[in-house]
Formats: structure tokens, C-alpha cells, sequence
């Protein structure tokens, strides 16, 4: 029965991401995952995408797999543009505004994981298990045992990386608490026949918020969430309709839908886990907290998660890292952050779907006024690019960044 002190649940974003941290600190490491290693398709576009921002691109810089996901395909933007359907409302943000060269990168969520676990496998203490299921987790002479099927280990700490539907969180008995939006989000590739201008663009419309999201080859990343009935009804168009439909909801803002690839959609939900912790174990990504896309901030909690967990953890080398008091720093740390950031997405999910006419007027001038207000702007910007807040040191640039 070989022994780790860390074993991760679970190797997709956030939890190769800790692999990674943990590695760089020379602990011993397992990574286990029912599925298989990633594939990247060089010649086209991954329909996960993901926003960005500074503080996780740091992260990746200071894992060192920063050069290698930019040498691939990402897409700095330098604006965001948000504008509500049923009011006069509209905000604008500018990196300028803070003296940055880019709000975020636009990436794909299977080159950053390939580039993660090209990383991994440069250290000789990360092991990584695809396709294999852990089937229990037990207490084991001041540690724990993992039981998969065909082996087992030890580790000191046992850490559940493995999303939304957590079998960790399940296993351990760990509540989670959230909404079904019964909404879904519709992702594609579109080709426009005006420049996105290095601008994420998002309109809100009654039935949900639908987002184009500049990719480097000038074509947008789609991401329309709207209730399933719609969702199921838009998803049986043809490409020419979809595309005319989806072109009305934009205003053709940036003129006409000219090409579409594959559509996809995913289910939207908010949820939240009491605890991030129990014994010998700690929770990360989403299986601890998932949040609606239309702020783009899911995998950034994750990943702030994987740098503070991996501090955290450091910081207790020589000791017992799977003690209580030590994971307690890291559900200290965590909660109060992405609790700040899940209240105020989901407030702008609730407060967007309003369609009483005073709430809609006090919404578009809330809109206008905050747009005018410097401060509160940058305020909004920072903790969007992750920067604001306590931030791990693994989340700290120490280069100045260029712009790309
Ligand atoms: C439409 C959409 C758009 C989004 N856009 C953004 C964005 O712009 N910016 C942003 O920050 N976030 C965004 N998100 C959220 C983001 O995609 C997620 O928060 C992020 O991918 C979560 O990563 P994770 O590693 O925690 O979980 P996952 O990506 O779900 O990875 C879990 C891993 O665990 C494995 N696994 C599952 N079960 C088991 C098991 N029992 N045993 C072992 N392994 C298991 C899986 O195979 C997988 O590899 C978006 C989400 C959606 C749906």
C-alpha cells in the first residue's frame, strides 16, 4: 500500500492545479480521476472556455504553465461591455481604468488542463490514476485509506476536486445547500461580422444573460443561459435560424451571425457547501461551490482555492498537515471570499430577471450611476480580476505583465 500525504480526488482545472502547488513543494502526491487524460484538438476551439483573470493567471505563471497554455490559444480582453435588455442600464469596464493592460484572458478549459498535467508529469512525486473510481475513503492509523478498485493508498490528507456533482462530498457526507436555476447555457463558436474589439459583451436579457466572449482568432465564444423551455426550443433550430435568433437577442451588436460550430449546453446551478472540510479531508472547485456563469468567476474560485489550500498545506510541512487546525485555515481563508462573490452573482441573476417596471427603472439608473463612478468601477473590476481580497501568495505576480 503505497503512501502520499496528499491524495487529490479529481484532475480537472482546480484540482490539477493543486497537484501542481503541492508537487512544487516536494510533498508526495496522488491524483485520481475517472476519466481519461485530456485531448487537446490543436485545429479548433474547445467549447469550454473560460474568463480569467489576473489572480489565476498568476497562479499559472507561478506554476510555470503559463508560457505553455499562452503558446497555445488565449485571448486577452482589454473591455467589457454589460447592457440590460428592459431598461436603459449599461456598464462599461476598462482594463485602463486600472492601470492594467487586460481585464482577463479568454482560455480553453482543455489546454489549460493539458498544460497542467504536461506540468504534473515533470515531477517524480505526482503520481496521476485516469479511469480509475475511488470507492472508499476510511480512517487508517492517524491517516487515511483509499480504496479503488484494483489498490489502495494512504495520505495524510485526502482532497475532493471531482466538480459539481461531488462523490467525495457525497461519500463524507457533506451537505451542500444551493438553487436549480432551471436554466441552461448554451455555448458555441460564432463568427461575427464585426470585430469583438477585445471585448467580452454581455446582454441581459429577461430570460437569462447571453455573453460573446472575444476568442484570439477573432471569431466569440457564446454563452447564452436562458430558462430550459427556451434553452430546449433554441437548441432544435437549425444553424440559420439559431444564428438569426441569437443575432435579434444581441441587437447585432456586433452585426450579423456569419458561421456557426457545435452547440452544447450545460446545466446552471448555484450550490454551496456547509462545510469545506471534515476529517482529513478539505473540498475545492466545485465541489465545494458552484456559481452562474454570467460573471464568469467558477473556475477562479477554484483555482483561489487550490492556491490557498496548497499555502496552507505548505505552511505545515513537518507536521501533521491533515489536522483540523490546519484545514480550518483553509475554510477560513476560502468561505468568506467565495461566499462575498456567490451572493453578488447570484443578487445580479435575481435582480436582472425582475420585470417590474419601477425595479426595472431603478436597475437601469443603479446601472448608469455606477458607471459614472470611478471608485465603485474599479472596486468591481479588481475583485472581478481576482485581486481584490487575501490573496495566497501563489496568486501574486512578482513579474510585471505585458500586455499581449
Ligand atoms: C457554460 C459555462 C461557462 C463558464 N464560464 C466560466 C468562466 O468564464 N470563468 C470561470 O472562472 N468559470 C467559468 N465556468 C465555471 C467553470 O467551468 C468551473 O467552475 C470549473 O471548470 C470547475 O473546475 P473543477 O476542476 O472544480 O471541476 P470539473 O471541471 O468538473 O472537474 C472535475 C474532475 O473530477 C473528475 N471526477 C468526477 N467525478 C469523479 C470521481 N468520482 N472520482 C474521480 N474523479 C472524478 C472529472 O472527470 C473531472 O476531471 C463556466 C461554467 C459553465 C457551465
Amino acid at each position: 500500500m503505497s503512501a502520499h500525504d496528499v491524495v487529490i480526488i479529481g484532475a480537472g482545472m482546480v484540482g490539477a492545479t493543486l497537484a501542481n502547488a503541492l508537487a512544487q513543494r516536494e510533498l508526495r502526491i496522488a491524483v485520481v480521476d475517472t476519466g481519461s487524460p485530456p485531448v487537446v484538438d490543436h485545429s479548433q476551439y474547445d467549447l469550454r472556455v473560460s474568463a480569467l483573470g489576473r489572480a489565476a493567471e498568476c497562479v499559472f505563471r507561478n506554476l510555470g504553465v503559463w508560457t505553455a497554455i499562452s503558446a497555445q490559444r488565449v485571448s486577452p480582453f482589454r473591455k467589457m461591455v454589460v447592457w440590460d435588455a428592459q431598461s436603459k442600464g449599461a456598464i462599461s469596464f476598462d482594463a485602463a481604468d486600472v492601470g492594467e493592460p487586460q481585464l482577463g484572458h479568454i482560455v480553453e478549459n482543455s489546454l489549460v488542463i493539458d498544460a497542467l498535467h504536461q506540468q504534473l508529469g515533470n515531477y517524480p512525486n505526482a503520481d496521476v490514476l485516469w479511469a480509475t473510481k475511488v470507492e472508499k475513503i476510511t480512517p487508517h492509523r492517524g491517516a487515511v485509506k483509499i480504496t479503488f478498485k484494483g489498490g489502495e493508498c494512504t495520505a495524510a490528507l485526502v482532497v475532493g476536486a471531482d466538480g459539481a456533482g461531488s462523490w467525495v462530498r457525497k461519500h463524507l457526507r457533506i451537505g451542500a445547500r444551493g438553487t436549480d436555476y432551471d436554466q441552461r447555457a448554451i455555448v458555441a463558436q460564432v463568427h461575427t461580422e464585426r470585430s469583438h474589439e477585445r471585448t467580452a459583451w454581455q446582454r441581459f436579457l429577461p430570460t437569462g444573460p447571453l455573453a460573446f466572449l472575444p476568442l484570439a482568432d477573432g471569431s466569440c465564444s457564446i454563452v447564452w443561459s436562458c430558462d430550459r423551455p427556451l434553452a430546449d426550443e433554441l437548441m432544435a433550430l437549425t444553424d440559420e435560424a439559431f444564428m438569426q435568433r441569437l443575432g435579434e437577442s444581441f441587437e447585432f451588436r456586433l452585426g450579423k451571425i456569419g458561421a456557426i460550430g457545435t452547440r452544447k449546453w450545460f446545466p446552471l446551478s448555484r450550490s454551496y457547501v456547509e462545510h469545506y472540510i471534515a476529517s482529513r479531508c478539505a473540498l475545492i472547485g466545485d465541489a465545494a461551490h458552484t456559481v452562474h456563469p454570467l460573471a464568469g468567476q467558477g473556475a477562479n474560485l477554484g483555482i483561489a482555492d487550490a492556491a490557498v489550500l496548497s499555502e496552507v498545506v505548505a505552511g505545515a510541512v513537518g507536521k501533521d498537515i491533515g489536522t483540523r487546525s490546519v484545514l480550518r485555515r483553509y475554510e477560513r481563508w476560502r468561505k468568506g471570499e467565495n461566499m462575498l462573490m456567490m451572493t453578488a452573482v447570484h443578487g445580479l441573476q435575481r435582480l436582472f430577471r425582475v420585470q417590474v417596471t419601477p425595479i426595472r427603472q431603478l436597475r437601469g439608473l443603479g446601472l448608469r450611476l455606477t458607471d459614472a463612478s470611478g471608485p465603485v468601477k474599479q472596486l468591481i473590476i479588481r475583485r472581478a480580476m481576482g485581486v481584490g481580497g487575501d490573496l495566497p501568495e501563489l496568486a501574486k505576480c512578482s513579474i510585471p505583465i505585458v500586455d499581449a
